[in-house]
């Protein structure tokens, strides 16, 4: 691999990091995304955007951005 491209590998894996961790924060699950894109990088970050947050009431399905849970229809509290 050349120096260009393991930069440009680098550079793609810190900006999976820090939007991992920027989504995490929307789906509840930010430590677990945070993991995802440092192990994954890239790939954690597809896996951390199609995957489900959880509802801290009734550990439902949530998805992406709700604000009331189709489970419980409890109120969901701010990101
Ligand atoms: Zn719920």
């Amino acid at each position: 691999m050349s120096e260009e491209a393991q930069g440009l590998l680098f550079v793609a894996w810190v900006v999976s990091i820090a939007a991992c961790f920027a989504l995490g924060r929307y789906n509840r699950q930010p430590l677990a995304s945070l993991i995802a894109g440092v192990l994954l990088g890239p790939v954690g970050l597809l896996f951390v955007f199609f995957s489900n947050g959880r509802c801290p009431h009734c550990t439902g399905a949530l998805p992406f951005g709700a604000k009331v849970c189709p489970t419980c229809h409890k109120d969901l509290p701010p990101a």
